[in-house]
């Protein structure tokens, strides 16, 4: 991938290096000014951590109590490593192209997320973030929140590493924050509410895939516009759109799949959904809540 010559976004709020934070209850020594509760805050505000947690995560549940974390300050601006750097022109790109085809597409103004790139654990509007949650959007501070440390972990663990992959994995929660911009968040949440844990598990993989499909649009266009793609980067996103879908990671975490469970569709979904969104580049062609076939 050719991403050298896109714009830096300078949304990035860069926290890495701050000394990693002890989680849950591991806060002891922190000054008491510099404390926050969090953790049941998720809770309390109601909100369903399948939708708060995007993306390629590889999610470690549990863990809902009090947690203790000092409050981040993170450097503004444009990172001076390779890792941040791309990072932030992979997120400047998605900015220079959902703020064209967003208006055109569904006569709205984008107005871009912010990303947070942290080491270890941090915190966020939506609670307490771990590395081991993997990448994820949160709607309430309308934030990306990645640990790059994770795009090691698709190469090590997965072998689905390339730097489009990883673009796929940004570009993926960006798409969630473009599904908060269209409300559709909102409304799912509302509805998760209300029905049980296999249609609400139901309801999340429609965001998932969705997110998977809006990724998609976004490659087709910034192909069109900047050349960006080179041979071999479309099998990479579809590698890790493979290797990062539910019914995977199910099994290699316990041997067996359970479809119920599935928040984020299953591989060949993801691969289906990405490459529906490449091929038209039109949101509407995203529309898995109206579909006959997920
Ligand atoms: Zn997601």
């Amino acid at each position: 991938m050719r991403w050298e010559d896109f714009r830096v976004s300078e949304n990035v709020e860069d926290r890495r290096g701050g000394g990693s934070i002890g989680l849950p209850g591991g806060a002891g020594g922190l000054g008491i000014g510099t404390m926050i509760i969090l953790g049941l805050l998720g809770w309390v505000l109601g909100i369903d951590p399948r939708i708060l947690i995007g993306g390629a995560e590889t999610i470690t549940r549990g863990g809902g109590g009090v947690t203790q974390q000092r409050a981040p300050q993170g450097k503004q601006g444009v990172p001076e490593d390779q890792a941040g750097r791309f990072a932030a022109a992979i997120l400047g790109n998605t900015e220079d192209i959902w703020k064209e085809i967003f208006p055109a597409q569904v006569n709205r103004e984008y107005r871009p997320p912010k990303l947070v790139l942290f080491s270890g654990a941090t915190r966020s509007g939506c609670g307490a973030a771990q590395s081991a949650m993997g990448p994820f959007y949160c709607p309430l501070d309308q934030t990306v929140y990645l640990d790059l440390s994770f795009f090691q972990e698709m190469q090590r663990k997965f072998r689905a590493g390339g730097d489009f992959a990883y673009a796929y994995v940004i570009a993926h929660e960006v798409a969630h924050h473009i599904e908060n911009q269209l409300g559709l968040l909102a409304r799912v949440q509302a509805r998760q509410r209300e029905v049980g844990k296999a249609e609400s598990n139901q309801l999340s993989v429609r965001v998932e895939l969705m997110a998977d499909c809006l990724a998609g649009v976004w490659a087709k266009h910034s192909n069109e516009r900047y050349r960006s793609l080179e041979q071999g980067d479309i099998e990479e996103a579809i590698r890790a759109a493979e290797a990062i879908g539910d019914d995977r990671l199910q099994r290699q975490a316990q041997g067996y799949v359970v479809p119920d469970s599935f928040t984020h569709g299953s591989s060949e979904q993801r691969v289906r959904w990405f490459t529906t969104g490449f091929k038209s580049g039109q949101v509407k062609s995203c529309d898995t809540f109206r579909t006959s076939r997920l």
